[in-house]
This record gives C-alpha cells, sequence and structure tokens, in this order.
C-alpha cells in the first residue's frame, strides 16, 4: 500500500508511514519532540491514512473518510485536549476525564473500521490517569489506535513507555532527524558489514561498541545497513550498479543471496523491535550474533 502526504526527508515521519503502508501502525504510541503544532499536524496525517478505506493509496482524498477527516469532522477520529474540571484551575487530563476517555474507546467505530483517538498535550495527565489507561494500552480493542502527544515521553509512567512505541521529533521539521549526517550513519554501517564480512568476532564487537548508550544512533543506522544489504541483493540478480557503498559489491560477492535476504528481514525486525523499547545492550547483541552467524555462513 502507498502512504501519501508524508514527509519523507524527516526521518520519523518515514519511519511513520513505512508502518503505515505496511499495516503495522502501532496500537499505542508517544509522539514527543517538535512544537505542539506539528506534533498534531502529524498526528492528524496519521489519522487521515489509517482511516481511509482506500486499498492502495492512503490517503486517497476522494472517499467520504478522507472528506470527514480533512474537515475534521470524522466520527471515529477523536482528539482530546486537557480540560478544566469543575473546582480546578489548571487545565489537565483528570482521572475522571482519563476514564471517560477509555471507556468511550471501547465504543465500536461508527463508520471507519478504526478509530483513532489522539490526546494532545498528554504530559498533564497523572499518575491515576495514566494507570487507568494500562489494561488497554496492553490490550487496545483491534480497531483502536492510541496516539499521545508531549513535549517529552518523560511525563510517562515506565508502565505506560512499555506498552507504546515512541516517535521522537527534535524541534520543528527542519531540525527533526538531522542528529546524525547520512556520512555518520554510512560510515556506522559500513563499519558493521566490513566487521561481518571480515568474520572476526572481535571486529564485529569492536564496531557494534558505537552503538553503546547511543540507541538513536543504532535505530537511524540499521535503515542504511539493510540499503546496503539490497544493494548487494542487486548486484547479485543485475548488473553491477554504482551503490556508492564500498561494501556492497564485497557483499554481493561473498554470500549467498538466500543470507543477504534474511539478513534484511532480521534487520527489519530489530528495527521495528526497537520502536517497541527493546533494550538497547539487547538490540546490540542480537545484531552481533545474527552478523557472526553471517559470518560463519551457517
Ligand atoms: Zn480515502
Amino acid at each position: 500500500m502507498e502512504v501519501k502526504g508524508f514527509d519523507l526527508s524527516s526521518a520519523t515521519e518515514n519511519r511513520i508511514a513505512e508502518t503505515v503502508a505496511a499495516g503495522r501502525f502501532p496500537h499505542a504510541c508517544i509522539i514527543e519532540g517538535g512544537s505542539e503544532e506539528y506534533r498534531l499536524e502529524l498526528a492528524r496525517k496519521i489519522a487521515g491514512a489509517l482511516i481511509c478505506g482506500n486499498k492502495e493509496t492512503v490517503p486517497c482524498g476522494i472517499c467520504s473518510h478522507c472528506h470527514k477527516a480533512l474537515k475534521h469532522i470524522h466520527p471515529d477520529i477523536e482528539e482530546y485536549y486537557p480540560k478544566t474540571d469543575k473546582g480546578k484551575k489548571e487545565e489537565a487530563f483528570s482521572a475522571d476525564y482519563v476514564r471517560d476517555i477509555r471507556d468511550k474507546v471501547f465504543i465500536i467505530p461508527n463508520e471507519a473500521d478504526k478509530k483513532i483517538v489522539i490526546l494532545s498535550n498528554a504530559q498533564r495527565m497523572n499518575d491515576t490517569g495514566q494507570n487507568s489507561l494500562l489494561k488497554i494500552l496492553e490490550e487496545p480493542p483491534g480497531y483502536a489506535y492510541f496516539i499521545f502527544l508531549c513535549p517529552s515521553k518523560d511525563y510517562f509512567l515506565d508502565t505506560i513507555l512499555s506498552r507504546v512505541t515512541v516517535w521522537s521529533l527534535s524541534g520543528g521539521t527542519e531540525a527533526e532527524g538531522a542528529a546524525f549526517t547520512r556520512e555518520e550513519l554510512a560510515e556506522a554501517a559500513e563499519k558493521m558489514i566490513k566487521a561481518m564480512l571480515s568474520g572476526s568476532e572481535y571486529e564485529i564487537m569492536k564496531s557494534a561498541s558505537v552503538f553503546d548508550k547511543n540507541q538513536k544512533l543504532l535505530q537511524e543506522t540499521l535503515p542504511v545497513i539493510k540499503e546496503i544489504l539490497a544493494a548487494a541483493l542487486r548486484i547479485k540478480y543485475n548488473a553491477p550498479e554504482e551503490t556508492g557503498f564500498e561494501t556492497a559489491a564485497e557483499t554481493a560477492a561473498k554470500l549467498p543471496a538466500k543470507f543477504i535476504a534474511e539478513l534484511i528481514d532480521f534487520i527489519d525486525e530489530l528495527w521495528e523491535s526497537m520502536n517497541y523499547h527493546v533494550n538497547l545492550n539487547l538490540a546490540i547483541s542480537r545484531l552481533s550474533s545474527r552478523l557472526r552467524k553471517a559470518a560463519g555462513g551457517d
């Protein structure tokens, strides 16, 4: 399925579009960072893509779901904002308010086959409110998608964070995704692949150590490793091409196509699992041991 309307120059939007296209958008996520407006705009884009009834391209822009989503009147896209409770001064997601929202999620969608629940400024939710969501986030109804928007995921309890995918935006659209340059990511990826091709366990551990305490670097390097492997596969099947990666041709020469394809699947799966708060050290050790296996050729 093709997904339209996302800013693919943003690493995070790119990944979000990929998961929507694959039909694997998480049922509960936090979008942190960026500006309040950008977060809401992105959440609405996601909701529009999820709710569209088209099978090939979303949002198609012409179905009744798209029309309503664009006018922000789709009954199955619910937006919630902090509000002032009786006798209180501050606008907040009070525990009662959160429980009301939660209970309404159990009502099946009106028109679409999905229901998207967006909570803007979700940082204004206390622990009691958050705790009342644990169960539904653990096992959300199949049609339900929760999107929490906040400046930082640190406002949430660990028990919530372990149940959601976190998408991070830094600054506005421009600054987002600019944490590492393309060269830095390519370098880390090529080192990993070189180490794998060398077959040396030590080299693999050494090149993996650059990711220690650097979750974001690993998360952004994995797609580049995948790019190199995909280029290697194309070299195997077609005429050699100019890939821009030193290691692509060597990978193609040394590894059977089946191995490379399996490695690509593994990288995909690992990348996906990192969005679900898989422990960084565990991810690094899974990557290292999988590359040792590829190098050993079994
Ligand atoms: Zn549509």
